[in-house]
Order: C-alpha cells, then structure tokens, then sequence
C-alpha cells in the first residue's frame, strides 16, 4: 500500500484541501512553492503509463479538480499542474498525483 493509498484510507495524517468521490487534494508535506497542493485519484493507478481508456473520467475529474482548488486557494496569477512519470520523470511515489504549485513565478524548462 502507498503513503498516499494510506492518506486515501486516513491511516496517516494530511491536510486535505478537497476531497470528492473520485480525487483527493492535500498539502505537499516538503512544499516546493508556497502553493503546493498533491491531488490524487482515489483508485490506485501506478503513473501516467498505467492509465487505460477506463481512466479517462477519473483523470478529467482530477484535472477539473485542481482548476476548482486553484481557485479555492486564490491562485489568480496562474499556477503550474506537473505530473511526474516514472524514474527519468522524478516520479517518487508509486500513486498518481498531480503537484498544483502556485503563488510564485514558475520557471521554463523544468529541471
Ligand atoms: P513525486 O516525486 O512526483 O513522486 O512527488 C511526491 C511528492 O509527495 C513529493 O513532493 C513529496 O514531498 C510528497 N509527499 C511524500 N509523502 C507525503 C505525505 N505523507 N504527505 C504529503 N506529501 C507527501
């Protein structure tokens, strides 16, 4: 089981920002803007490259509700949605999550 399947079952604390049927929002634990907000599918979808037709709602559900907390958290300026896939992508974390990083100028291109 994943740290954030664990998040997902409230075995381990976080602070959730959003939460729906389908996705889960909460703060990064090492925020890397002053934003930094991790939302979630609920199913246990390894990363990008997992993801079959079967996903499409799940992953436009959590896309819609990213723009939702972006704008719950006044992120009016922009913002930056970033999904990390797999070791040469910087992935961590074997659970899909988008990182929703706001309040500070992004810059191009990633590291
Ligand atoms: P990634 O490198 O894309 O897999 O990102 C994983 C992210 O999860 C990192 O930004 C971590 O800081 C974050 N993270 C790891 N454990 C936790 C946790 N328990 N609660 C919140 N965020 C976490």
């Amino acid at each position: 089981m994943s740290i954030f399947a664990k998040i997902i079952a409230r075995e381990i604390p976080a602070d959730i920002v959003y939460e729906d049927d389908v996705c889960l929002a909460f703060r990064d634990i090492a925020p890397r803007a002053p934003t930094h907000i991790l939302v979630i599918p609920k199913k246990p979808i390894v990363g990008l490259s997992d993801l079959t037709v079967e996903d499409e709602a799940i992953m436009g559900r959590c896309v819609v509700a990213a723009s939702e907390v972006a704008r719950q958290q006044g992120l009016d300026n922009g913002y930056r949605l970033v999904v990390n896939c797999g070791d040469d992508g910087g992935q961590e974390v074997p659970h899909l999550h988008f990182h929703l990083l706001g309040g500070r100028a992004m810059s191009w291109p990633p590291g």
